[in-house]
């Protein structure tokens, strides 16, 4: 596999308008099964930003700020609804907050640079490529173990390949000019 870091700057933003918003209502779950619910429900229906942008709440335009806090208080009620049933109870599984896309991609582009000469040259550019096809992906975020995130990024791969492909093949064709 390629060795890349990519990150979508929105985690940081969700992840701490969240955890602001929880400590306002004492009524809603915040244990890490709901917190993590909770951002990737809102992750899903936003805009990736995988390249670098500004995440400090504070910063936020008015507007955009509002438009986060209903997304939150429409994702506190779903999971709250829907409440996992052993939810703060299981201690020994990790969970973790992925983007199945980015697996995904990763996959691609792997494959891709074994007769792709320009990406297997320029190893500096794929942090830029990766994000830039990411952007442009919906996002797919899901709270799984790490066994559990690998088969779902196979199954969407099965789903969403044609698409993602002709993506990935625009963004790497841009940048080799
Ligand atoms: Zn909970």
């Amino acid at each position: 596999m390629l060795d890349y870091t990519v990150h979508n700057y929105m985690e940081d933003i969700i992840k701490n308008l969240v955890k602001e918003m929880l400590r306002e209502r004492p009524d809603v779950c915040d244990c890490d099964t709901c917190y993590w619910d909770i951002c990737a429900l809102v992750l899903n229906r936003i805009k990736p930003q995988y390249l670098e942008i500004e995440t400090n709440i504070q910063k936020l335009s008015p507007f955009m700020l509002n438009r986060l806090r209903n997304l939150v208080l429409d994702a506190m009620v779903l999971v709250a609804n829907n409440a996992r049933p052993y939810h703060g109870k299981d201690q020994t599984v990790t969970i973790q907050l992925q983007n199945l896309s980015e697996p995904l991609v990763r996959r691609i582009l792997t494959e891709m640079s074994e007769t792709n000469e320009f990406l297997r040259e320029n190893k500096e550019s794929l942090p830029v490529i990766a994000a830039m096809i990411l952007n442009q992906l919906e996002p797919r975020y899901a709270v799984t173990d790490r066994g559990g995130a690998y088969l779902r990024a196979r199954e969407l791969e099965l789903q969403f390949l044609p698409s993602i492909m002709s993506k990935v093949y625009n963004v790497v064709k841009q940048f080799q000019g």
